[in-house]
C-alpha cells in the first residue's frame, strides 16, 4: 500500500475549511499565519508559496515577510517581537535555515511560544519531552497522522529512525516512543545499519541522502516512511532517501517522493496554526 500524503492532506485540509468557515461567526476573525523568509533561497522560497497555497485553501490567513540576506540579527529579533505583540497575529514562522550570521536557535526562542506553530520552541520541546500539551512539530505530527490513516498498529512494533534532527528524528522518535513502539535511534555513526533497520517494522528514515536505502536493507513487510527530500543525481527529478522501485513490492505501506511526507508536514502546519488561534479565545 502506498500512503498518498497528498490525498490525506487534501481531505484534512478540505475539513479544516469546513470548520474556518464558521470562525468569523464565532471568533470575529479567521486565523492568521505570519511567514518570515529571509532571503531567496530557491528551497525557501518554494517552501514558503506552499505554505500560502495551503493557507487560502484552509481559509487561512496567510501573510510573508520577505526580509534580505542581509538583514541583522537585532532587527530581525524586532520583528519577531513585533509580531509577538500583535494580537492579530496568531502563528509565526520564520524559514529556516537563516544567513549564517544570524543564530537560529536566539530567533526560536524569541517567538511567543503560543504561536510558534512550528514546535520548535525550546518550551514547546521540553513540553514534548514530558508528555504535556504542547505544538507538536510538523513533521513527526504528520508522520503519526499517516500511518495511523493506514491503519498501521503502532504500539509494541520494532521501529526504527535513522537521522537524530531536532525537526524530524528525535521528535518522531519521541511520538513512536508516545505510541508505544519499542524505538532505535540510528546516525551516521550506528555500526551496521543495515541489520539495525532490517528488523525494523516500522522504519523511518531521515537522513537527507537520495535513495540511500535500498532493497537488502528492508524486511519483507516492513512500513516504511520516507522523509527524505533530494535530487536524484542521476535523472535531477525529486527523490526521497529510500529507493521507492526497489522497496516498494517488499513493504506492505510506503510513502512516495514527492507527495508523501511533505504535503502532510503543510497539512499539520494549518492545524497548529488553527490550534493557537483557538488557545487565544
Ligand atoms: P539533518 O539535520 O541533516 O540530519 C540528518 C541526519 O541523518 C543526522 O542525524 C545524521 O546523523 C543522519 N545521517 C546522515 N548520514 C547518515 C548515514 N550515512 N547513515 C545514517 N545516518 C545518517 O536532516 P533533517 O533536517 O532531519 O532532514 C532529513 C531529510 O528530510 C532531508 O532530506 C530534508 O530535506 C528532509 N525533510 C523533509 C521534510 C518534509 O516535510 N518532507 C521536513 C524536514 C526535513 P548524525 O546525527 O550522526 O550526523
Amino acid at each position: 500500500m502506498i500512503i498518498s500524503g497528498k490525498e490525506l492532506s487534501a481531505r484534512l485540509k478540505a475539513e479544516m475549511a469546513e470548520e474556518v468557515k464558521g470562525f468569523p461567526a464565532k471568533y470575529g476573525r479567521v486565523p492568521h499565519l505570519v511567514v518570515v523568509l529571509v532571503g531567496d533561497n530557491p528551497a525557501s522560497v518554494s517552501y514558503v508559496t506552499g505554505k500560502a497555497k495551503a493557507s487560502a485553501e484552509v481559509g487561512i490567513r496567510n501573510t510573508t515577510i520577505r526580509r534580505p540576506e542581509s538583514i541583522p540579527e537585532a532587527e530581525l529579533l524586532e520583528l519577531i517581537a513585533s509580531l509577538n505583540a500583535d494580537a492579530e497575529v496568531d502563528g509565526i514562522l520564520v524559514q529556516l535555515p537563516l544567513p549564517k550570521h544570524i543564530d537560529e536557535d536566539k530567533v526560536i526562542a524569541a517567538i511567543d511560544k503560543s504561536k510558534d506553530v512550528d514546535g520548535f520552541h525550546p518550551l514547546n520541546v521540553a513540553a514534548l519531552w514530558q508528555k504535556q500539551p504542547c505544538t507538536l512539530p510538523c513533521t513527526p505530527k504528520g508522520i503519526i497522522k499517516m500511518l495511523k490513516a493506514a491503519g498501521v498498529e503502532i504500539a509494541g512494533k520494532r521501529a526504527v529512525v535513522i537521522g537524530r534532527s531536532n525537526i524530524v528524528g528525535l521528535p518522531v522518535s519521541k511520538l513512536l516512543l508516545d505510541e508505544n513502539a519499542t524505538v532505535t535511534m540510528a546516525h551516521s555513526r550506528t555500526r551496521n545499519l543495515a541489520e539495525v533497520t532490517r528488523g525494523a517494522e516500522i522504519l523511518v528514515v531521515a537522513i537527507g541522502r537520495p535513495k540511500f536505502i535500498t532493497a537488502d536493507m528492508v524486511s519483507e513487510g516492513a512500513v516504511v516512511i520516507d522523509v527524505g527530500v533530494n535530487r536524484d543525481p542521476e535523472t535531477g527529478k525529486l527523490c526521497g532517501d529510500v529507493d521507492f522501485a526497489a522497496i516498494e513490492p517488499k513493504a506492505s505501506v510506503i510513502t512516495p517522493v514527492p507527495g508523501g511526507v511533505g504535503p502532510m508536514t503543510i497539512c499539520c502546519l494549518m492545524e497548529n496554526t488553527i490550534e493557537c488561534f483557538k488557545r487565544r479565545f
